[in-house]
């Protein structure tokens, strides 16, 4: 049996200055750990009251929530971190790995791209996460390109 992963993973991305958050997570069965037969987030949805709004880069914080849940699974606030998420979708007729990759041509190498794990009943999505450039409070980054 391997380490628990997580709660590491949540202090190496804040040493990234990616900004963590705890979410609920699911058991051996893809029960949620909120504990509701009809959750429709299982294992996606905050332990915190303010969901995004507490994520922090602060490792005390951080090791504080992971003590106490563990197996919570890592929630990432994007706007603070400088970082925008994209869902590729290739389900149900959709050709998104294939714009995927003009864009990334187009862009070439200023587009910097991690795979997520694959979920295991979609193998056919992906989740790329982009780094931008950082904007001041309160405006919009001016895109990947501004890098
Ligand atoms: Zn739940």
């Amino acid at each position: 049996m391997t380490e628990n992963p997580k709660p590491e993973a949540a202090l190496e991305y804040a040493s990234l200055r990616v900004y963590v958050f705890p979410l609920h997570n699911t058991d051996a069965a893809g029960a949620c750990s909120c504990g509701r037969t009809d959750c429709h987030s299982a294992g996606k949805h905050p332990r915190t009251e303010h969901g995004h709004l507490d994520a922090t880069t602060d490792p005390a914080q951080i090791r504080r929530w992971w003590t106490a849940w563990p197996d919570a699974n890592i929630g990432i606030a994007t706007g603070p971190s400088g970082l925008i998420v994209i869902d590729v979708d290739d389900r149900e007729g959709r050709h998104g790995t294939d714009v995927w990759r003009v864009l990334v041509e187009k862009l070439g190498p200023r587009l910097k791209t991690r795979r997520s794990s694959r979920r295991p009943r979609a193998v056919s999505m992906s989740t790329t996460v982009l780094p931008v450039a950082r904007s001041p409070a309160g405006t919009m980054p001016s895109g990947p390109a501004s890098t």
